[in-house]
């Protein structure tokens, strides 16, 4: 069965060699009780070892069923000892924290044994044993005898071949080791025994052969046998589940109650950290985000005659910036030259374009025309000229300060915003105004002559806006909605309003009544008033009188056949005052008197916040494959402000996010040296589970399991300790901001950070639990 030919184990410990096996050849039968006998220090328990595969022998041969274990690796031996070894030592060795039938479990466990049917065994085993009222009991609840008889139960579990005894009653009074050597024979009588004892009365009464041991030779066998007998001899591969492992190290966690639950605590700061900020930065950024969609999305993208880029190409400013090298010079530049102005060129083709947009992403457009309106009011058989205007215009229009024309007049934009309001691309959708302007009086316009006042919040309006409309001062004191509801003014053709002298000039008619009178002029209404609705964040819309794009359009329609226009297009000098003009100021005279129906500036809406890329996206559709000079380019400052927060949302998480990240690292090394007390710890576990077969890896296993379970309750502790501050969180941020609920602590972010928690416990404690796995098994064992 098996045979040791010529083994010798030497220990070497520093400069000394110590012989603890000297050329020992012994055979032993498959049945039969060995006793070895011999004085302290003479080999007994190295011996053992060996055979059993704890231990490595450095010389010689070991045959087991006629089979040669010169070329069994790691596993092998694991296997061995799983298989066909059944360890019962002196200590007992039983683990502390599992109970009797899990003590005697563990080794079916490593085998493959299915639950049921190692549970069903290991009771049967405990009850042959004698101890079937104990097996819920925990080792240190039983006696040295019973603690034996547990151990016997668990070296029979996987039905082995060999028993080996390393004195297994030297801890036992004279009447307990004849029982358990009782059991034992009994036990063993189909299989080898082999006994280290130093009790000669015992061994001469229960062994069948006595071997004498003395300074690691044989010096006497009473009953030598054969080398003959050969056999089948087959291993199954031993491993542990990880599942056992979790049930293993879950127990052993149990003992230690409350350092598992301050360690966890201890890491579970740095979770607890990083779920509040994630909670709060994504529930601000929801708050942000609904409040830029409130905010934002009926600010238009506007497409202006110029558009002003900042230079970014590296030709001129960057590039100047190099040969800036002498401290003490002063070197002044054309800060003009930091701006690139594009002048965008507004074709017909490019209005088309524009017009064509799809409803479905771009609501309604607003253009921005300089175009002069020439108005009449008639009150009290009176007739009088008028302006829907407060006359402040914006940007381009600083050079028309000379044309007298624009006294009277208005243009389309306004100091404090659009004049004329934004069509509605969906005819059967709500309007512009519909959608964004309470109506507080009268009707909002039908028509392209309906004309509507808007007012500001507090219900006010410049008052030149009223006494350019021919409302005296007396009546402004107190003047009611229904005082303008219902208001008519005549807007004039060109012809009439302008008369053309001798000397080839033309000025204003002055005959008020033949114009307001003339079929050509045409009635407006102003029909209703109205005020921004709350949620409109920016209002686009001056106060005053807005009309709208329909109406100038037909005014250019009508003005561009108009003799002044036709005059002004031939007439180097100002048609009404002959004072001289450049080319820009003769092209803005004409538009303003409606010759020219090209808009100075467009505003889209994006029918919603989202829909503003698709509208961008199409404004870019048109530059591709146009030269630089062609290209129309536009501004988006919305989504400039947009992505201004969101980088300084993101900022500011990912620093918060540093800083508790610094918390995991902390945790990362107190994971792996708890980790490392734990293997010091259970040292003598690591040396049981590998007698019992157990393999590096599945020690490994074992810490991995723990340091896992630790993640896990780290992780699950912050993510409940995090949801629960933001109970708190959230009341406080109520109470200071008037927003519910900030911060809400996502389920995604909550499972991604009890992963994270337990990848890092991972990492930390995996250099302690390799270090488990190198551990020799014989040290292990001798550990107290
Ligand atoms: P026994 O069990 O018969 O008392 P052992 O087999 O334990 O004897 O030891 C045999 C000899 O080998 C002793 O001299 C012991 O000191 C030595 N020895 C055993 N294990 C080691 C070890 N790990 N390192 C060094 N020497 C050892
Ligand atoms: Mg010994």
């Amino acid at each position: 069965m098996l045979q040791l030919k010529e083994i010798t184990k030497n220990y070497t410990t520093g400069e000394f060699t110590q012989t603890a096996l000297d050329r020992i050849s012994i055979s032993f039968r498959k049945t039969e009780f060995v006793a070895v006998l011999g004085e302290s220090g003479s080999g007994k328990t190295t011996l053992l070892n060996i055979i059993g595969g704890l231990d490595s022998y450095d010389s010689g041969e070991m045959m087991i069923s006629g089979v040669s274990t010169a070329d069994f690796d790691e596993i092998d031996w694991d296997a061995y000892r799983n298989n066909s070894i059944g360890f019962i030592f002196q200590n007992y060795n039983l683990i502390p924290h599992l109970n009797l039938v899990d003590n005697v479990i563990i080794g079916m466990s490593l085998s493959g044994m299915p639950s049921d049917v190692k549970h069903k065994k290991a009771l049967q085993l405990l009850a042959k044993v004698g101890l079937e009222e104990h097996v819920h009991k925990t080792p240190n609840q039983l006696s040295g005898g019973q603690m034996q008889r547990v151990a016997i139960a668990r070296a029979l579990a996987n039905d082995p071949n060999i028993i080996l005894a390393d004195e297994p009653t030297g801890a036992l009074d004279t009447e307990t080791s004849r029982q358990i050597l009782d059991l034992i024979k009994e036990i063993a009588q189909d299989k080898l025994v082999i006994m280290v004892t130093h009790n000669q009365a015992l061994a001469e009464v229960y062994a069948d052969r006595i071997i004498r041991l003395s300074d690691g030779k044989v010096v006497d066998d009473s009953n030598p046998a054969d080398s003959t007998d050969q056999g089948e001899f087959e291993l199954n591969k031993t491993s542990m589940s990880f599942f056992a492992a979790l049930r293993l190290s879950g127990k052993n966690i149990a003992t230690k109650k409350w350092r598992t639950t301050l360690t966890a605590l201890a890491s579970s700061l740095g979770i607890i950290g990083i779920a509040l900020i994630l909670g709060l930065s994504s529930g601000f950024r929801v708050h942000i985000d609904q409040f830029q969609e409130d905010a934002l999305t009926e600010f238009p993208i506007i497409i202006a005659q110029t558009a002003s880029v900042l230079e970014h190409e590296p030709n001129s400013f960057q590039n100047q910036e190099q040969d800036h090298d002498d401290p003490e010079r002063i070197y002044p530049f054309d800060t003009g030259k930091r701006r690139i102005s594009h002048t965008n060129t507004f074709t017909p083709e490019y209005l088309e374009y524009i017009a064509k947009i799809d409803p479905d992403i771009c609501s309604s457009i607003g253009y921005v025309r300089m175009v002069n309106l020439n108005l009449l009011r008639r009150r009290d058989d009176k007739t009088f000229p008028v302006t829907v205007s407060a006359g402040i215009n914006l940007g381009g229009m600083g050079s028309m300060g000379t044309a007298g024309s624009m006294s009277s007049g208005i243009t389309s934009m306004r100091g404090a915003g659009l004049a004329s309001y934004p069509e509605t691309l969906d005819q059967s959708a709500p309007s512009y105004l519909e959608r964004n302007y309470d109506l507080l009086a009268g009707s909002y316009p039908n028509s392209e002559t309906d004309l509507v006042l808007v007012i500001d919040r507090r219900n006010r309006v410049d008052h030149t806006v009223l006494t350019n409309l021919g409302f005296s001062t007396d009546e402004l004191a107190d003047l009611r909605f229904d005082d303008i509801v219902g208001t008519e003014l005549k807007l004039i053709h060109n012809d009439d309003y302008y008369i053309r002298t001798d000397m080839g000039n033309f000025i204003p008619n002055n005959n008020y009544d033949a114009m307001y009178d003339s079929p050509r002029s045409i009635t407006l209404t102003i029909t209703g008033v109205v005020k921004a609705k709350p949620h409109l964040e920016i209002e686009i819309l001056g106060t005053g009188i807005v009309y709208s794009d329909r109406l100038v359009q037909r005014i250019t329609a009508a003005a561009s056949e108009s003799e002044i226009v036709k005059a002004q297009k031939e007439c180097d000098v100002n048609i009404l005052n002959l004072s001289n003009l450049n080319a820009a100021m003769k092209q803005a005279l004409i538009t303003s008197f409606g010759g020219d129906d090209l808009p100075q500036m467009i505003f889209l809406f994006p029918t919603n916040f989202s829909a503003k890329d698709a509208v961008t996206s199409y404004l870019d559709a048109y530059n591709v494959n146009k030269s630089s000079s062609d290209r129309i380019l536009y501004t988006d400052l919305a989504s400039t402000i947009t992505e201004m927060t969101g980088g300084i949302m993101n900022a500011i998480t990912l620093v918060l996010i540093g800083f508790s990240a610094i918390s995991l690292v902390v945790s990362l090394i107190m994971i792996g040296i708890i980790t490392y007390i734990s293997v010091l710890e259970r040292t003598k576990e690591i040396g049981i589970l590998r007698a019992l077969g157990a393999r590096k890896k599945d020690i490994t296993r074992v810490f991995n399991a723990e340091t896992f379970i630790i993640g896990a309750l780290a992780g699950f502790l912050g993510i409940t300790i995090a949801y629960l501050l933001t109970i708190p969180i959230n009341n406080y941020i109520y109470n200071l901001t008037n927003l519910r609920s900030v911060a809400q602590l996502r389920i995604l972010h909550a499972v991604l950070l009890v992963m994270l928690s337990i990848s890092l416990t991972q990492i930390g404690g995996a250099i302690p639990a390799v270090m488990a796995a190198k551990k020799d098994p014989v040290e292990a064992l001798r550990t107290e």
